[in-house]
């Protein structure tokens, strides 16, 4: 038995729709996911004792049975119970430089990187398709983060459909560290204010799919247009985070007016991003911020858009 090691990147919203309930209390959505170079490196390594570890080098990720790593593990485990018999336990040393609960999804990418680990581990063989499945009933954005790229997702955010690559494209990200945005609060939030707005009959549902899938953001992206990619940019999920969060909107239009392509909220976040155009762009537009901000709680990264999920360091 071999260690695999594995990058795990963040993902961030360009689109988010929220269309409706869902019978299983989810919500219905539609969204345009893209997978960043800030990554967490995740290391699967065989130990002699059946059990399942976890070793994170930062201390606030809980390594117990709650992280995203370990429920991923223990459901492989549950789905081929002969493997841990046969190989041993696994320990899972995961490398964090993805903020935790920032809008990024940093823990369902390490989740992910497990299927991806223990697939390759114990020869199973898994088709992507196969290991997705696995990956959705850990959390609706673990499918999207074994793929990667750049993808329209639906239903809770796990019906995935690949879109055209746009690695020319980069991202300044910036998060408050003391800030953390809790998504359930944020779609409870929502759903209050909201939910009059709800689409339910299934024809309705179909239709604002339809909308979404044939609109002009999948249309901008499929032209690899940046700057109408930049004025498409769309997350309700602002519509109740920015209203209560003040220093988000601050800082959002702190990027606005360093002439960027677009600027927005990412997922349920609180890190905000701005779309540029190239690296250079992306440092200038990171010092001006950073210094007319000035706030030591303010951590900033530069980021390019990647074509895939997980892959092998
Ligand atoms: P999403 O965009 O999918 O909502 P997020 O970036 O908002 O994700 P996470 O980074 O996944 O949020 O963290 C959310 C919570 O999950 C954190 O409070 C953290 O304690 C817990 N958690 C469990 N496992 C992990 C992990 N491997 N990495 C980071 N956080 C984890």
């Amino acid at each position: 038995m071999r260690s695999y090691s594995l990058i795990a990147p963040a993902k961030i919203n360009l689109y988010l729709e929220i269309i409706g309930d869902r019978a299983d209390g989810f919500h219905e959505l539609a969204m345009v996911l893209q997978s960043i170079s800030l990554s967490d490196r995740v290391t699967i390594n065989p130990i002699g004792i059946d059990a399942i570890t976890i070793r994170c080098n930062d201390p606030t990720i809980p390594s117990d049975r709650t992280n995203l790593a370990y429920r991923a593990a223990a459901l492989m485990v549950d789905q081929f119970p002969d493997m841990m018999a046969r190989h041993g336990g696994i320990e899972i040393d995961i490398h964090k430089q993805i903020p935790a609960a920032a809008g990024l999804a940093g823990g369902s990418t390490d989740a992910a990187a497990v299927f991806v680990g223990l697939d390759l581990m114990w020869d199973l063989g898994l088709t992507q398709g196969e290991l997705q499945t696995f990956a959705a009933q850990i959390g609706s954005d673990v499918p999207f983060c074994i793929s990667g790229g750049t993808a329209l997702a639906t239903g809770r955010g796990e019906v995935l459909s690949p879109l055209m690559n746009l690695d020319h494209l980069y991202v300044v990200l910036a998060k408050y560290k003391n800030l953390a945005i809790s998504t359930p609060w944020a779609y409870k939030t929502y759903r209050q204010q909201f939910g009059h707005t709800y689409v339910s009959a299934p024809q309705d549902l179909q239709s604002r799919h339809d909308r979404v899938h044939s609109g002009s953001m999948v249309s901008a992206i499929v032209k690899r247009d940046g700057a109408k990619i930049g004025r498409l940019l769309h997350n309700d999920l602002e519509k109740v985070a920015l209203p209560e969060y003040p220093q988000i909107q601050a800082l959002r239009d702190a990027f606005a007016a360093q002439n960027v392509l677009g600027t927005m909220m990412s997922g349920s976040g609180p890190t905000v991003f701005a779309l540029v155009a190239n690296q250079t762009e992306a440092d200038r537009v990171l010092g001006a911020v950073r210094g007319q901000m000035a706030d030591p709680d303010l951590a900033f990264w530069t980021a390019q858009f990647v074509p895939n999920g997980i892959h092998l360091a």
